[in-house]
Parts: C-alpha cells; structure tokens; sequence
C-alpha cells in the first residue's frame, strides 16, 4: 500500500536516443515508487505508437501506467480502436482529453469535447478503464469565462471521469478555489494538482504561454533575475515548487502529478523533501 498518491507524466520519445534516456530517467524515478506513470499522447494520434510502447514497456517493468488520449481529429472509429488495443494489453487506466490539433488544421473528427469522449469510452467499455480528466484551476485558454469553464469541467466528469489532474500552476490559492467550486458544484472525484518544477526559465514561460498557467510577478522578476545562471534557478525553482506542494498537501491535495519532461532530477528532489 502506497503512503502517497503521486503520480509521473513522460512524453513518448521519438528517436532511439531520447528512448535509451527515459528509460535511465524511468530507472531513477521508479525507485520513488509512484502510483502510476502517464504517457501523453499528441493530439491527431501522431504518438498513437509511441504511447503505446512506452506504455508496454513500463508495464513490463512492474509499473502501473496510463496513456493519454486525446480525440480531437479522431472519428469514433480510430477511438475504438485504439481502446480495444489498450484493453488487449490490460491497461486498465487513461488520462482523457480533448487535445489541441497544430494551428491551421481545424478542429475535424467526430468528437468535439472530452466530455464526449469519457461518454463514448464508457458506452465502448463500461468500467474496464480508471478514467483521468484534466482541470483548469486557472481557467483553460479558451473558455468563455471561469465558470463556464467549471461547467464544462463538472459535465467532464459527471459523463464518467474518476478522478482529474490539474493543469500546472504556481498559485496554490486558484487550485483550492477551484476545488471548492467544483465540490460546491457536486464533483466528489479526487483532483489531484500538476506539478511543473521549475528548470528552465524561457521553456517555462514559453509553455505557460501556450496554456494559460500564470507565472507569479515575484517568481518570473526572480528567475530573470538569474540570467543563465541554471544552478541558481534550479535551487530556486525547487525551493518554490516545494513549499508550494507543501502547501497544497497540507491544505487537502488528494495527490500530485508531477509534469516531469522526461527528466528526473527536480521531481526527485521535491518528492524527497516532501515525503523527508
Ligand atoms: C493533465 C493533463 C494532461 C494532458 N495531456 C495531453 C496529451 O497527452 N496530449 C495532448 O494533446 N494534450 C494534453 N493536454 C492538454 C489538453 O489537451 C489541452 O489543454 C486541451 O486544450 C484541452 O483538453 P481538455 O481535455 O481539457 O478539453 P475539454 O475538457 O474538452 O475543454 C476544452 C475547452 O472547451 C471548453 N468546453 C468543454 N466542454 C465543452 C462543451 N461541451 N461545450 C462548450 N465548451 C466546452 C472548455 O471550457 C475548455 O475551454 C493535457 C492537459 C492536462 C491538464
């Protein structure tokens, strides 16, 4: 029995080399003994293999794991498909998502929203899946205004979602709102809150950009502050993270998911100073 409820998120590597890497990066982070690992998916099923593999081989390595998937593009079809190549290999757990096709390529396919989607994996499979949603403490990009986003969020996971996983964030006091509202709103599924440690600062703020997560004044005055100095914005992106999962747990978090691109140094060390 697991003391913890955190969680890794990979992306599926597209060469031979970035494959060898995660596997030394998996070996590093499977001594932490996450409850599962979650494999993203790219939107028009331009992983659709690579998902799977990955998959494969974490199971075989005695790892609970999840593949994403996403529907945007997809026809009802394809969906199916893919679930009944999951259930051939006993996967028995799924993130869920709309996902967002490049610029320029529409919207197409027969699913609109993932709440389509969580109905239609249920109507396909009944309960075979543990199904993950994502949720947006500080309100997806293109939702007309925070409540609508809560709306669309509560239907998500009223069509059969058991749980949810919160886009990253470094404002704990959005996540706990958005927990009251949408227990106020009758969700009682666990949300677990995404975690992004900071590494890196121009990835940072490019990534934020494209997914609405804020980044506090303070924080984005401090990183800048550090110029190319990557050791100082490590120590200080760990230092914020942390006490902020700190934070987050102490104030009823039900787990963590930890965004970890592939790399397992600053998840690692942020799981042990949380579990020290
Ligand atoms: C934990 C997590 C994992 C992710 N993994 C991946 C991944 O593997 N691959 C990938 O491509 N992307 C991934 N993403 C990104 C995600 O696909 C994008 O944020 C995408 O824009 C929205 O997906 P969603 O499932 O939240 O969509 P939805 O829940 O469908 O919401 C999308 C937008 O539509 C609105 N909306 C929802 N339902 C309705 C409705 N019925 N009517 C009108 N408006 C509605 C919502 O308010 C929101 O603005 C992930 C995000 C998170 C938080």
């Amino acid at each position: 029995m697991k003391t913890h409820n955190f969680s890794i998120e990979f992306f599926p590597p597209k060469t031979e080399d970035g494959t060898q890497k995660l596997r030394a990066t998996r070996a590093k982070l499977a001594e932490l003994d996450p409850k599962y690992f979650s494999v993203t998916f790219g939107a028009g099923g331009t992983t659709q293999q690579g998902t799977l593999d990955t998959v494969v081989e974490i199971r075989k390595e005695g790892f609970d794991a999840a593949p994403h998937l996403s529907c945007v593009g997809g026809s009802k079809d394809s969906i199916r498909q893919i679930l009944k190549t999951y259930q051939e290999h006993d996967i028995r757990r799924l993130v869920a998502l709309r996902g967002d096709l490049p610029s320029g390529y529409g919207m197409g396919g027969e699913f609109r929203y993932a709440n389509e989607l969580v109905e239609f994996i249920r109507a396909e499979t009944g309960d075979w899946f543990h199904i993950e949603v994502a949720a947006y403490p500080e309100m997806h990009p293109q939702a007309k205004s925070p409540q609508d986003d809560l709306n669309n969020f509560v239907r998500k996971v009223k069509a059969g979602a058991n749980a949810a996983i919160t886009q990253y964030f470094y404002n704990a006091d959005a996540y706990f709102q958005f927990v009251e509202n949408a227990h106020k709103a009758g969700v009682d599924v666990p949300i677990v809150a995404g975690v992004m440690p900071i590494t890196n600062s121009s990835q940072l703020m490019r990534f934020s950009e494209m997914c609405g997560a804020e980044i506090p004044r303070w924080v984005r005055l401090k990183l800048a502050s550090f110029g190319d100095d990557s050791a100082s914005i490590k120590a200080f992106g760990l230092d914020v993270v942390t006490q902020m999962c700190e934070r987050l747990l102490a104030g009823g978090a039900p787990g963590l998911h930890f965004y970890s691109l592939n790399q397992a140094a600053a998840t690692t060390e942020i799981w042990k100073r949380l579990l020290a």
